[in-house]
């Protein structure tokens, strides 16, 4: 099906099996554990001698469908669904690591993203190097003998700076690492990192694929040689995601086409008009033509995404102005949802680190990161107008 039809098709029709009653809709199946028809049977199924459902934890039909379909969109052999995001990057690492290996991770990741590997995976032996997500030289300097795994977000958060995967994965490739890329930001409708030469795919399923802020998913994909580890790990530890969770995440695709290009066009919009207040300073989003890696986004990218990130003249105070002046806007670190979200980072997301660094990674007093929504961009502009204007 994957060669056959536009990512808008996959993501309606790809993975969905019927049940023997016919439904339209993909079934809910909440059951924690499968019956067989024998005892020959239920241990065909338990050795993998016959494909099936055996108990919840680790197969679940609705799931499947879930992760049949995002393994379609993404261009991926297998998906292995999980609990949340993070729990994706965690069975992606208890998947494929082992004590003495090393990671070279972007330094623009996910705060959670650098804490599991700084604060979690370390205690079991498993170093990461950070490096700069945009200079690739860097990721070169920093590989080991033992370097068995790459890591990155592009477009970053909030600053949306933008990771060359290609580059990236030539590096990787030469010293036998693997690649992976969490792709929350844009999804398979925006990128595809496995064609661009990523060795894997994460995904916190929380944001955009399901779209309306409901319930929490994650994903990890890539060849069957290397979700055989994952989906391992899965199996024995348990962060599955449940029936109701992908049956709520298969529904949110059906409409992420339509809303990826609505979330990118109302971002454009809006960058571009941010760019032209003046008491903005600057602005940071991939789709504009002032962003220093413009050309190399809109190689990757078939458009700028939904994150916006702006800095107001006037530092802290004036950046808490804007956002307290809101009476629409949802105050919130969460993105991914039809409701446009406003946060202020440096005092929320990035607060646990110091000034020094947060200086360091460019995150001022004065930015503030929007998750646009799908509300008219007039409101949303109204809303942000009076702190800006103030
Ligand atoms: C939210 C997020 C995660 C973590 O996902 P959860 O579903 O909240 O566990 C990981 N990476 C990125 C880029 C995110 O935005």
């Amino acid at each position: 099906m994957t060669e056959l039809y536009q990512p808008e098709t996959l993501a309606i029709r790809a993975g969905s099996v019927r049940s023997q009653f016919g439904e339209h809709s993909e079934a809910m199946f909440l059951t924690s554990s499968f019956v067989f028809e024998s005892a020959a049977q239920a241990a065909a199924r338990f050795i993998g001698e016959e494909p099936g459902n055996i108990y919840a934890r680790f197969t679940n039909p609705t799931v499947s469908m879930f992760e049949d379909r995002l393994a379609a969109m993404e261009g991926a052999e297998q998906c292995v669904a999980t609990a949340s995001g993070m729990s994706a990057i965690l069975a992606c690492v208890m998947g494929l690591l082992q004590a003495g290996d090393h990671i070279v991770a972007s330094q623009s990741l996910f705060g959670s993203t650098v804490n599991l590997f700084n604060n979690v995976i370390k205690k079991f032996g498993v170093d990461t190097s950070f490096v700069s997500a945009s200079n690739v030289a860097e990721w070169q300097a920093a590989v080991r003998p033992n370097t068995k795994l790459f890591f990155l977000e592009t477009p970053s958060n909030p600053l949306t700076e933008i990771s060359d995967i290609a580059a990236i994965s030539a590096i990787a490739k030469g010293c036998g690492a693997l690649l992976a890329v969490d792709n929350c930001f844009c999804t398979p409708i925006l990128q595809r990192p496995l064609a661009l030469g990523a060795d894997i795919v994460i995904h916190s399923a929380t944001k955009y694929l399901d779209g309306q802020g409901r319930v929490l998913g994650g994903a990890v994909l890539g060849n069957r040689a290397n979700m055989a580890g994952v989906y391992g790990f899965l199996r024995t530890a348990g962060p599955t995601m449940s029936a109701f969770n992908a049956w709520v995440f298969l529904k949110g695709m059906e409409t992420l086409k339509i809303r990826m290009d609505a979330h990118s066009a109302s971002a454009l919009a809006l960058a571009g008009w941010l760019e032209a207040q003046p008491s903005v300073a600057r602005v940071f989003y991939p789709g504009l033509a002032s962003h220093p890696q413009h050309e190399l986004a809109m190689r990757q990218q078939t458009s700028g995404g939904g994150i916006v990130a702006f800095e107001v003249k006037g530092g802290k105070a004036a950046a808490w102005r804007v956002i307290d002046e809101t009476k629409m806007l949802s105050i919130t670190a969460n993105l991914g949802d039809s409701r446009t979200t406003i946060c202020h980072s440096a005092s929320t997301t990035h607060a646990r680190i110091s000034p020094e660094a947060r200086a360091a990674a460019g995150i001022s007093d004065g930015l503030i990161r929007i998750g646009v929504g799908l509300e008219a961009l007039v409101d949303i502009q109204n809303d942000l107008a009076r702190g800006l204007n103030y």
